[in-house]
């Protein structure tokens, strides 16, 4: 058995041995807590039949339970500057892939077919970078990966937002857009004490199981998004100015709009937070089965 990476005093030492300075800009908070770990991979449910894709290992902290526990590990690394540490901290394992790129730039489909050696369930396990926690789920979610569940930690704030019922502050078009393709929970909170440095806000775990299909049917993905995202632009505001403010105020685009609200039975003086995904598919295929 090895020493875990994740220790205050272990990596205290290994941050020393490389000189290496964390940059807050790439969003560099290194958990130091074996029992949150445990928790993360026990959440994750892993075993030897299946795969794992990590965002930002850091000097290995978690990539080293996902080695413990699961097929293949494939970890996206921005930082150049890690990736001699990973070769050291990781060289106990032969089951893990570095790739020193920006996972917002690779391409992960094709990564992924020339890592992994079996074809297996996928999991995406990561304490992900907070500065670009949103746009990373967004780039999983629509890549093409067979992705099944993604186990990951991000700032409290935005795992209430995606996972976010209608009619609560927290509800809006992020919630929908990641609901549409998972179920979404929260699986637990972890205090900021956890890491070095130490960030400014506590995180959580966020467990996203992918839906056989779509949580709703719609007629128009792109056309779906857009409304979602229109209809939270002013939170304040009605649905029905949400609408004008997105779509136009011409009076053929206010017929077209009166039409679709009252085919889809939604009252357009409703705020756009009180609309389940139901609701909103009925409106989207309403406005596309109405257009001229
Ligand atoms: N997994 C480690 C842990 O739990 O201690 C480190 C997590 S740290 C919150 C986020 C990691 O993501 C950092 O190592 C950072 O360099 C890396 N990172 C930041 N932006 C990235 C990007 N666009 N692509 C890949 N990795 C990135």
């Amino acid at each position: 058995e090895y020493k875990d990476i994740a220790t205050p005093s272990r990596t205290k030492e290994i941050l020393k041995q490389y000189g290496f300075a964390l940059k807050k800009s790439l969003g560099q908070n290194f958990l130091t807590e074996p029992n949150i770990l445990r928790n993360i991979v026990a959440a994750a449910e892993l075993s030897e039949a299946t795969n794992v894709i990590e965002v930002g290992p850091g000097i290995g902290a978690l990539t080293e339970h996902l080695a413990r526990s699961a097929k293949q590990v494939l970890a996206f690394e921005i930082d150049g500057r890690l990736i001699e540490v990973l070769a050291d901290t990781l060289s106990p394992y032969d089951n893990v892939t570095i790739v020193n790129e920006d996972v917002l730039k690779a391409d992960l489909v094709t990564v992924a077919k020339e890592t992994f050696q079996e074809d297996l369930p996928l999991k995406v396990v990561a304490n992900l970078p907070y500065y670009i926690t949103t746009p990373i789920m967004m780039h999983l979610l629509k890549s093409e990966l067979p992705i099944n569940e993604m186990i990951v930690m991000m700032q409290k704030e935005v795992a209430d937002r995606i996972s976010a019922k209608p009619s609560t502050k927290a509800y809006g078009s992020l919630s929908i857009a990641v609901q549409y393709y998972m179920e979404a929970s929260v699986a637990f909170i972890v205090p900021k004490t956890a890491f070095v440095p130490q960030p400014n806000v506590d995180s959580a775990i966020i467990k996203l199981t992918k839906r056989a299909t779509p949580a709703v049917e719609v007629t128009n993905e792109v056309n779906f998004f857009k409304l979602t995202k229109g209809a939270f632009l002013q939170r304040r505001k009605t649905l029905w100015n949400n609408l004008l403010a997105n779509y136009g105020k011409e009076e053929a685009t206010k017929e077209w709009l009166t039409k679709a609200l009252a085919l889809a039975e939604i009252d357009p003086k409703r705020r756009g937070e009180t609309l389940s995904l139901q609701e909103f598919a009925d409106l989207s295929n309403a406005l596309e089965s109405l257009k001229q």
